[in-house]
Parts: C-alpha cells; sequence; structure tokens
C-alpha cells in the first residue's frame, strides 16, 4: 500500500507535476492516487494531471491550461521588475499541445519547444517572448533586472543574444547589470532611443548624489518613492536644486508615475530642455572630474 508522501515523492521526481499513466508506471493505482489527493500530499490540476502542493496559483493555472508558465508570467514569478500591465498568466504550448478549456480562462497563449521543467520555461525562453508579446520596453526591464539579480547568467545572456532576431540584438548588448531599478532601465532604453545617455547615480559638484544625469548639464530627480512630500524634505529639495542651479545644472523632477504612464511628457520636457542648451558648451569635464 503506497503511502501519499510515497506517491508525492514519485511527483517530485518527475518534476513537481505527475500524469496519471506515468504514476501508473511507477506502480502506484489510481486508488493510491485518490488517498494522495484526500491527504493533501498531491493536487489535482486537471483530468488525470496531479501535481505538489504549494506551486504557485499562476503556475497552477497554466498547468490547467494544458501548458507551463510562460512569458512575463516567469518573469514575475522570478522577482524580476515587470513593467506593470497585465496581470494574465501567460502559458507556453508545445507545438503539438492543445489547450484544455477551463474555468476563468483569460490565459495569454504561446507556442514553443519546451524545456526541461514541467512547470515553466527557461528564463531564456521568458525573456524572448516577453519581446514580441509585452514589447521591448518590458523585455529590456526585466532583462536589466535579470542581470542585476545574477538569475541570469552570463551564458544565459550569451544563449539570449544567440537566440534573439537580429534587430533586436541591440537590446541585449544595451543592458547592464548595475541597473538598480526598473525605472532606470526604462529611462535608459527610452533616452537612448532619443540619442542621450543616461548616467545614474551621480555624484554632482556642490550638490551630493542625485538621482540620474542627462547627457551633460541635466539632473532628473524622481520623486515620491521615499518620502520626498513632506514640507522638511520639499524644502532640503529646493535647496539642492538651486545649488544644482548655481553650478550650471538643470533639474527636472518627476515621480514613477510620470514616467511609467505617461512618458510622453516626461519625454517632451526632455527634449525642450536639451534643445535649448544645445548652443551652449558642454560640461562633460565637470561631471568627469566629479
Ligand atoms: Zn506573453
Ligand atoms: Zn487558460
Amino acid at each position: 500500500m503506497w503511502h501519499p508522501m510515497q506517491v508525492a515523492a514519485i511527483c517530485e521526481t518527475l518534476g513537481a507535476v505527475a500524469r496519471r499513466r506515468e504514476l501508473a508506471q511507477h506502480g502506484v493505482d489510481g486508488r493510491a492516487v485518490r488517498r494522495a489527493v484526500a491527504s493533501g500530499a498531491i493536487v489535482r490540476i486537471r483530468s488525470g494531471v496531479y501535481a505538489l502542493p504549494g506551486l504557485p496559483a499562476p503556475t497552477r493555472t497554466a498547468l490547467r491550461h494544458g501548458g507551463v508558465l510562460a512569458c512575463v508570467s516567469v518573469a514575475r514569478q522570478r522577482g524580476l521588475w515587470v513593467l506593470p500591465i497585465d496581470g494574465l498568466v501567460h502559458v507556453a504550448l508545445a507545438p503539438h499541445g492543445h489547450a484544455h478549456p477551463h474555468a476563468d480562462c483569460t490565459c495569454v497563449q504561446h507556442w514553443n519547444e519546451l524545456g526541461p521543467s514541467r512547470t515553466e520555461v527557461t528564463l531564456v525562453d521568458a525573456l524572448l517572448q516577453m519581446r514580441g508579446c509585452v514589447g521591448e520596453d518590458a523585455f529590456f526591464a526585466a532583462l536589466e533586472s535579470a542581470l542585476h539579480q545574477r538569475i541570469l547568467t552570463p551564458l544565459g545572456r550569451a544563449e539570449l543574444r544567440d537566440r534573439i532576431t537580429e534587430s533586436a540584438r541591440w537590446l541585449v548588448e544595451l543592458a547592464r547589470s548595475d541597473a538598480e531599478s526598473g525605472l532606470e532601465s526604462l529611462l535608459r532604453l527610452r533616452l537612448h532611443r532619443l540619442g542621450l545617455e543616461l548616467h545614474a547615480q551621480v555624484q554632482v559638484p556642490g550638490v551630493g548624489r542625485v538621482d540620474f544625469v542627462i547627457g551633460d548639464r541635466l539632473i532628473l530627480e524622481v520623486d515620491g518613492r521615499d518620502g520626498h512630500d513632506d514640507e522638511p524634505s520639499r524644502h532640503k529639495d529646493r535647496v539642492r536644486d538651486a545649488v544644482a542651479a548655481a553650478h550650471g545644472f538643470d533639474t527636472i523632477r518627476f515621480d514613477y508615475d510620470l514616467v511609467v504612464h505617461e512618458w510622453h511628457l516626461v519625454e517632451q520636457a526632455i527634449l525642450a530642455k536639451v534643445a535649448r542648451d544645445l548652443h551652449l558648451e558642454p560640461w562633460s569635464e565637470r561631471l568627469r572630474s566629479a
């Protein structure tokens, strides 16, 4: 007689997911499976498919759908920074696979060769899917987040570079491993498209550390996430801006929501400042000596 935990152990060796016929191949009969489900040692995902309990809800949904977790859902689950997009479950089905109808299905489907995992696609596959599915910006920010957290290895990065379509390879080459926030990644990419370079955490003479410097003389500070809203720190910000101005820097302040959701406003403001400064001497020397 099989103990429920023995059935769970077999399920685990199979990769956290087991089909009824695979359990049968191990000699586990239907009665033992039912007992294991009743005891909570395994859970029934859909007809003939069982899994270990404790898989995250999106993973269970992907399995119920007949595939594995994919795309932006994998990025979220791995703790990568993801642009606030839809909260839908993205599922990958094998080329010959088919979707299983299930209650409340709002899954986004991908089709590709599945890797060794029975619960999710590889991180490289997930990133490749993201670029096509949720766009360059979300892809790039998730990629830098994966590099920063060392979740994507140098080998993984090389694989990504090889497999990504040639017209998008520059995104992999532009990505850095020292971006400290998704916001920084977004800014770097979007400014790069405008031909502007972003420097993060810059020491500006007379002012101290600022969030970002665009080009040579434009300070970009992003407020709102660390209590800039009270009176004393508002005053401190004004003082900083005044000191920066005295040293020839312009400061623009935005908050997170503006950068993420209303980028066109931020872009217009930056471009207007840059255009106005074009006739002035570059200030690179001052920055370099800082
Ligand atoms: Zn997707
Ligand atoms: Zn579904």
